[in-house]
C-alpha cells in the first residue's frame, strides 16, 4: 500500500471503523519492515523545551519530595547509568483533552507543577495533533506518569481525549517512529497503555487508542505488557 493511500484513508476520519483504521496502520508498518527505503520519517530532533516556553523545573515540589533521591523513593530521581539500564517499558498516554482546545506542552506542565505539585511536567514526551515531538521531562529523570510504577518507564502524552476523538494519523506516525527509536536507544521491552498499569483507576489512553497498541509494539518489536513492574 502507498503511504499516500494509507494517509487518504486516515483523512476520511469518522467515516472508517476504528478496526479498519488499524488495519491499515498495521499495513503501514509492515511495508516500514519489508522495505529497504523507510516508510515511516526519520526520528526528528525533539522541539526543545525553550521551543514550548518551558517554566523552570521546581525544586521546592511538594510532590515529589525534593532532589535527594536517595531518600525519595517515589519522587524524583535521576538515572545515573547508561539509559539501556534504566528503562524498560514505554507506556502510552492522552491529555484527556479535545485537540479542539489547542492544548499545549506548557498547559500541561503548568497543571503539574500547579495542580499536581511535581517539579516538572510528567511526561517525557508530547505528541501534538499535528505529529510534532515534544521533549518533555528530561530522559535521565524518572517520569510521573503511572501511579506506583514510574521506575523504569517511559511517558507518552498524545494531545486529545481518545476517549471523545481519534488520534490523528500524523500522531500515530510519529509515534510509532518515537517508538522505535526510543525502543533502540533505551533497550525497551515493553509497551503499555496508561489503564493496563493503573487498572481500575485510568481509562487513559482512552478506548479510540487502546486499539493501536498491539500495532504499536509489534512494529517496534516490543512486547505488550499488563501489569505493573
Ligand atoms: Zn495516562
Amino acid at each position: 500500500m502507498k503511504r499516500r493511500t494509507f494517509l487518504a484513508l486516515m483523512a476520511a476520519g469518522g467515516g472508517l471503523l476504528i478496526a479498519g483504521r488499524v488495519y491499515e496502520y498495521w499495513q503501514l508498518v509492515q511495508e516500514q519492515a519489508a522495505s529497504a527505503i523507510p516508510v515511516l520519517p526519520a526520528m526528528p530532533t525533539p522541539i526543545p523545551r525553550a521551543d514550548w516556553e518551558a517554566r523552570p523545573i521546581n525544586h521546592e515540589a511538594f510532590n515529589e519530595y525534593g532532589f535527594a533521591s536517595e531518600t525519595n523513593p517515589t519522587g524524583w530521581l535521576e538515572y545515573r547509568d547508561d539509559l539501556k539500564s534504566a528503562y524498560h517499558t514505554l507506556s502510552i498516554h492522552h491529555s484527556a483533552v479535545s485537540r479542539l482546545a489547542y492544548e499545549t506542552m506548557r498547559t500541561i506542565q503548568g497543571e503539574h507543577l500547579d495542580k499536581r505539585g511535581w517539579a516538572d511536567i510528567g511526561y517525557h514526551f508530547g505528541i501534538d495533533p499535528q505529529g510534532h515531538i515534544y521533549t518533555g521531562r528530561d530522559l535521565h529523570v524518572r517520569g510521573a506518569s503511572v501511579a506506583g510504577g514510574n521506575t523504569g518507564v517511559i511517558g507518552v502524552v498524545l494531545m486529545g481525549n481518545f476517549e471523545l476523538e481519534a488520534p490523528t494519523d500524523a500522531q500515530l506516525i510519529a509515534l510509532q517512529t518515537l517508538t522505535n527509536w526510543l525502543t533502540e536507544t533505551c533497550a525497551l521491552t515493553h509497551l503499555a497503555g496508561h489503564s493496563e498499569l493503573n487498572p481500575g483507576i485510568t481509562v487513559c489512553p482512552g478506548r479510540f487508542m487502546q486499539p493501536y497498541l498491539d500495532v504499536l509494539a509489534r512494529g517496534a518489536g516490543l512486547k505488550r505488557t499488563h501489569t505493573a513492574s
